[in-house]
């Protein structure tokens, strides 16, 4: 087998052990959790070494960057791409057309305009609603830091859930950046009892998806009740540079 292949299959094998672990202890089946394996920035070769090596869904970032490999390795059997990035709301086209669900979900007016481009194709597009529960101010999503202030989004949830070319399976969050994951651990808590708060607002819907932890928290975002973890660099090994985009 090739060496790069070789390579990823052990990681991917080593955060698979990792996330068993962590979700056997918390009482949780490891198969619920899903492994996104985070591409962005990464060249095509090795996105196509990851799928041989078992990857099973890929995240990016970039909608153009993504088409170009997507384009670059042709049909992939049975590989699920996911977008995990910001999205500007004039590329909402690239992923209604290429992507399998998007994670982040951040307005209520990308979601009319995703929504109307999905009407349009005849398509649904599965996705999570992206919450900054860290309250950086350079991070997307709805802010949430505040819990006295959850009532101030359901109206936009409310009309999010009433957009039918939309299906809305969960929430999703990338909380403030630390080494240590247990400093990170209190905001996936916080996802969490999100996810309680808008089932209670919203009993129709089960929010059922929870998208958190990167490499260095994977585990952590598991014992708190991940059902998709977005793992790059642990998996892929470093990122070359970001040139501009
Ligand atoms: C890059 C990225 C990740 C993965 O980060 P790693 O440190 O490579 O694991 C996860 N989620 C989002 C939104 C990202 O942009």
């Amino acid at each position: 087998m090739d060496l790069q292949i070789r390579s990823i299959k052990s990681n991917l094998e080593k955060v698979r052990e990792k996330v068993a672990l962590a979700a056997l202890k918390s009482g949780r089946r490891p198969e619920d959790v899903k492994i996104v394996v985070v591409s962005k920035g990464q060249p095509a070769s090795i996105l196509q070494a990851a799928v041989l090596a078992g990857a099973g869904i890929l995240g990016e970032n970039y909608p153009e960057e993504a088409v170009f490999k997507m384009i670059k390795m042709g049909k992939q059997e049975g590989v699920e791409w996911h977008m995990i990035g910001h999205l500007q709301s004039r590329k909402a086209k690239i992923i209604v057309e290429n992507f399998d669900l998007m994670h982040s979900l951040d307005s209520l007016k990308l979601a009319e305009k995703l929504n109307r481009l999905c009407k349009e194709g005849g398509k649904r597009l599965p996705v999570l609603l992206e919450f900054n529960v860290g309250g950086e101010e350079s991070k997307g999503g709805w802010e949430a830091a505040n819990e006295e202030a959850w009532l101030q989004f359901l109206p936009d949830i409310e009309n999010c859930l009433s957009l039918s070319n939309l299906d809305i399976r969960g929430l999703m969050t990338m909380p403030p950046w630390n080494e240590n994951p247990e400093r990170t651990r209190p905001y996936f808590v916080k996802l969490r009892k999100l996810q309680d708060f808008l089932k209670n607002a919203f009993p129709h819907n089960s929010f059922s998806e929870l998208s958190m932890g990167t490499s260095v928290d994977f585990e952590v975002a598991t014992q708190e009740g991940a059902t998709y973890i977005r793992v790059g660099e642990a998996i892929l090994g470093r990122r070359p540079p970001k040139t501009a985009n």
